[in-house]
């Protein structure tokens, strides 16, 4: 029994000192890791502090600069309606759709009046007081209350060129020896007109060369 108790204190004292030794060990090797690990950070902290600022400064410098360069150029888009006429380049009057076509040989059926009848010009939809422009520069030779198209404007652009707008809504924005430029705004879309009150609102433009009635589509870029 006392061997037994002798060699088990023994024994016992061999382990706690194997323990012992085991976690001095592992305290340093613990210790010597962990110092390691923080030199590893502090070098890749100053790595990383080092490499990123010259990274950022090199994308953000040249990206807007070609950006803004760009835009006003392709923002004008004049060169599809140039093919349209030799003279000059004409713009629309109005931002809409053509709803009643150029019909000076063929009538066609007028809801208004109810019958078939000529069209010498061509009508554009837009909602009421859609802004009316100038289709090119000229002066304002005449504003008027025409008995069948209501309120309306011409415009000499020289050239034999003369433009027609009504069925305006308003006749106080222009007068007659104005000198307007193309896209200058000189009404608004209107329902003034007798002959075509039942069309709902939309201009009712026409177009004359040298004294002679033409297609608006044949010059301007719809
Ligand atoms: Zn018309």
């Amino acid at each position: 029994m006392r061997q037994n108790r002798i060699g088990k204190s023994s024994k016992d004292r061999v382990a706690i000192a194997l323990v012992l030794c085991f976690s001095v060990v592992a305290l340093a090797s613990v210790f010597t890791v962990k110092s390691s690990i923080d030199k590893i950070n502090l070098s890749n902290d100053g790595m990383i502090a080092q490499n990123s600022k010259p990274e950022e400064q090199s994308v953000t410098k040249p990206v807007p600069t070609v950006d803004s360069m760009d835009n006003p150029s392709s923002k004008q888009g004049e060169n599809n309606s140039s093919e349209k006429s030799a003279a000059s380049s004409w713009a629309l009057p109005v931002d809409g759709t053509v709803s009643v076509k150029y019909s000076t040989d063929v009538p066609i059926y007028s809801k208004t009046l109810d019958q078939y009848m000529v069209h010498n010009g061509i009508d554009i939809s837009a909602p009421l007081d859609t802004q009316v422009k100038a289709v090119a520069n000229g002066t304002i030779v005449n504003v008027y209350k025409d008995d069948a198209l209501g309120t309306t404007i011409e415009i000499n652009h020289g050239n034999g060129f003369i433009t027609t707008y009504s069925n305006l809504s308003i006749d106080s924005m222009v007068e007659q020896g104005d000198v307007v430029k193309k896209g200058d705004i000189i009404s608004g879309v209107g329902d003034t007109s007798l002959f075509e009150a039942l069309d709902g609102p939309h201009l009712h433009f026409e177009m004359k060369k040298d004294g002679q009635l033409v297609n608006p589509a044949d010059y301007l870029p719809l």
